[in-house]
C-alpha cells in the first residue's frame, strides 16, 4: 500500500477554518473557535512529523519551559485567540491572577503606540510569563507562540541581547500555525466577527 502523502499547508488552513466555523456556528463562542483552530494545527503538525519523518528535527528543538527570549516580541492574534487567552487569565488562581492583571496593565501602557520593531527594541516582556519565565497560559497560548521554535537557544539569547541573527527553526511548525491562524481569521470573517489582528500585549 502506498504511503499516505503528507498534508499540505493549504489543507491546514482549510481544516482550521472549518473547525473554527463549526465552533462559531454552533454558538460555542470565540474561545472555542480558537481552541478548534489550535487543535487542528497540532494534529496536522503531528501528521507531518510522521509523514515526512521529522522526529529527529523535533527532538533537536531546544525550546523549553523557562526559556522566554521569544516572549519579548509583539504577538499578533485574532479576537478568538484573545478570548481564549482572557479566559485562561481569568482561570488563574489568586494571587497569581491579580499579579498577572497588574503586569498586563503595565505592559499595555509601556507598549502603547509601538509597532512590531519598536516592541522588540523595547524588549517588552510578555505579562503572561511568571517569575521563572514560564508561560502562565501555556495550554491556551495563541498560534504565533506555538509557531515559534528554535534549534539554538543560544542564538535566541544573542538575538535577545541585540545581535541581528536568523533563528534556526523547523519551518513546518512555523508555517502550520501561521496557516491555521489564517483559517481561523477566515472563519471569523465569515461569521461576522472582528477580523482585526491585534497585539496580545496591548489587547489583553
Ligand atoms: S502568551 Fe505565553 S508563549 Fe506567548 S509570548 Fe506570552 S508568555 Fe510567551
Amino acid at each position: 500500500m502506498p504511503a499516505a502523502s503528507p498534508p499540505r499547508y493549504s489543507d491546514v488552513q482549510i481544516a482550521a477554518r472549518q473547525a473554527a466555523l463549526r465552533a462559531l456556528t454552533s454558538g460555542q463562542g470565540l474561545a472555542a473557535a480558537a481552541r478548534a483552530a489550535i487543535d487542528t494545527a497540532e494534529t496536522f503538525l503531528a501528521r507531518i512529523i510522521d509523514a515526512v519523518d521529522l522526529h529527529e528535527q523535533i527532538a533537536a528543538i531546544q525550546c523549553a519551559a523557562g526559556c522566554y527570549h521569544c516572549c519579548h516580541q509583539m504577538v499578533g492574534i485574532t479576537s478568538a485567540e484573545l478570548a481564549l487567552a482572557r479566559e485562561a487569565v481569568d482561570a488563574l488562581p489568586e494571587p497569581q491572577r491579580g499579579a498577572t492583571r497588574a503586569r498586563i496593565k503595565d505592559m499595555a501602557e509601556r507598549g502603547r503606540g509601538l509597532d512590531q520593531a519598536g516592541w522588540w527594541q523595547a524588549r517588552l516582556r510578555c505579562a503572561l510569563l511568571d517569575e521563572e519565565g514560564r508561560c502562565l497560559i501555556h495550554a491556551a497560548r495563541p498560534l504565533p507562540c506555538r509557531a515559534m521554535n528554535s534549534y539554538s537557544a543560544e542564538t535566541c539569547r544573542r538575538s535577545h541581547a541585540g545581535e541581528r541573527l536568523q533563528i534556526p527553526m523547523l519551518a513546518a511548525q512555523h508555517r502550520i500555525h501561521g496557516h491555521a491562524q489564517l483559517g481561523l481569521a477566515q472563519a471569523l470573517a465569515e461569521s461576522g466577527e472582528d477580523t482585526m489582528v491585534v497585539g496580545l500585549g496591548t489587547a489583553l
